[in-house]
């Protein structure tokens, strides 16, 4: 596939240079977005580049899907806007009768919407103070769970989204995480939640938090699969200890990765979970669902927010979930991370800088690692600099930064996907 170059893209990126903040940078910055077709983004010039990313996993049901456009643009001809904590509309109750039934459990639930995923996990440390009277909050190394200050406070990466953003939320507590291929101690899921839960009971004490935070598949972090049982182990002590066991899904969440969502995977049923990024076919919509206890504890008036919710989004959401259902969207990604780990699984023993092909479903990490194992980012960088260079859309991730994820649309047909790893493959033989 070839990129070709072009001075609209020259003026576009001066432009850019004169008029947006030097703090907000783009991964591809030569490559503006002009139209998508399944798996696929075009650029200013109409270079196709294949997309192995999804906007970080949000275009799950591709960009621009067309029962999403025609939903939007009938809702848009309708009202655009109508402030739930003003006048309510059906498609908000909607999307929360849809939340509330396909998120883990079968108990009574309620929701609320928000805009970003970063709204939507600290409303739920906002709702878990609140039901439980307590304030303490537990996350985990490797976490990332938005970029406001009191998710800062929760994302455990210095750079680049808490230098000097400080001081941060207090009454956040960090604890070890299960890091299979990183635990020096080499701990089964349940050892390595006992190892947490000693930390918690010794520097905080169960009775003193709200709510334990986890991403069920770290994110940002690295794409890190906790060992089987973990989170089980988490999830029980939280129960036994009147502790909100809070599942951020916002990156696993909505079919991502073979399931509807990940705690699904470890029969975990959460108290609250906060979604986002899949959940509307790239329109921005979050959500917060939890057991009605918890949600309903907080006083009327307490939980809103202007956009929240927002028509156009709610609309676009229901197409995203009709959609997934009708085209077993589930079921895509299972094949499509079938597809990535034959196609890169052999590259780990052939390759030792590539320590691990990782992840479930199409939600997938390769670790890139130096002779000794000490992480390997600049090996990352190379590959994703390649791919890039010959028109393949992939993000890298990991405290570190030695993590290259693929995350892309489950409607990717299958010959462009092969056409991405093929690329992916060869900048790995060359790195
Ligand atoms: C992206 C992400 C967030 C933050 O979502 P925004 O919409 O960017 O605010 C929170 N948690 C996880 C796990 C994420 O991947």
């Amino acid at each position: 596939m070839t990129v070709p170059t072009s001075s609209t893209g020259a003026a576009l990126a001066a432009r850019r240079a004169a008029a947006v903040a030097a703090g907000v940078t783009s991964l591809l910055p030569g490559h503006f977005a002009t139209g998508a077709e399944p798996g696929v983004l075009i650029d200013q010039d109409g270079a196709r580049l294949i997309d192995l990313g999804a906007g970080i996993g949000v275009t799950t049901v591709g960009n621009a899907a067309p029962a999403v456009v025609e939903a939007v643009r009938r809702q848009a001809a309708e009202f655009t806007h109508a402030c739930f904590m003003i006048n309510p509309y059906e498609g908000y109750v909607a999307v929360c009768e849809q939340l509330n039934a396909l998120t883990p459990g079968a108990h009574e639930k309620r929701s609320a919407l928000f805009n970003s995923g970063a709204e939507a996990v600290e409303n739920a440390v906002k709702i878990a103070r609140h039901a439980t009277g307590r304030p303490a909050v537990a996350v985990f190394d490797h976490a990332y769970h938005g970029r406001t200050n009191l998710t800062l406070a929760l994302t455990a990466k210095n750079m680049p989204y808490k230098h000097r953003f400080g001081p941060f939320a207090g009454e956040v507590y960090r604890a070890p995480t299960s890091y299979p291929l990183r635990d020096p101690a080499g701990l089964t899921g349940p050892d390595a939640a006992r190892r947490a839960i000693a930390h918690l009971d010794a520097q905080v004490g169960a009775t003193n938090l709200a709510a334990v935070l986890i991403e069920p598949i770290q994110g940002e972090g690295g794409y890190i699969v906790p060992a089987p049982g973990f989170l089980p182990a988490l999830a029980d002590w939280c129960r036994a200890n009147g502790i909100a066991f809070i599942a951020d899904e916002v990156q696993t969440g909505f079919c991502r990765t073979g399931s509807w969502f990940a705690c699904d995977h470890e029969g975990v049923t959460p108290d609250l979970v906060a979604t986002a990024k899949g959940i509307a076919g790239g329109l921005p919509l979050a959500g917060v669902t939890g057991r009605a206890d918890l949600m309903d504890a907080v006083h009327p008036g307490g939980l809103g927010g202007t956009f929240g919710g927002n028509p156009l989004a709610c609309a676009a959401a229901l197409a995203t979930i009709d959609t997934m259902r009708a085209e077993r969207l589930a079921e895509a990604a299972d094949r499509i991370g079938a597809t990535i780990a034959a196609r890169l699984g052999p590259l780990v023993a052939e390759h030792p800088a590539l320590a691990e092909v990782r992840g479930r479903g199409a939600m997938v990490g390769l670790e890139f690692v130096g002779p000794d194992g000490a992480p390997a980012p600049e090996v990352a960088r190379r590959v994703a600099a390649r791919c890039h260079r010959a028109g393949v859309i992939v993000l890298t991730c990991g405290t570190y930064g030695n993590v290259i994820r693929l995350v892309p649309p489950l409607v990717i047909p299958a010959d462009v996907l092969d056409e991405g790893l093929r690329v992916l493959a060869d900048a790995i033989r060359s790195c």
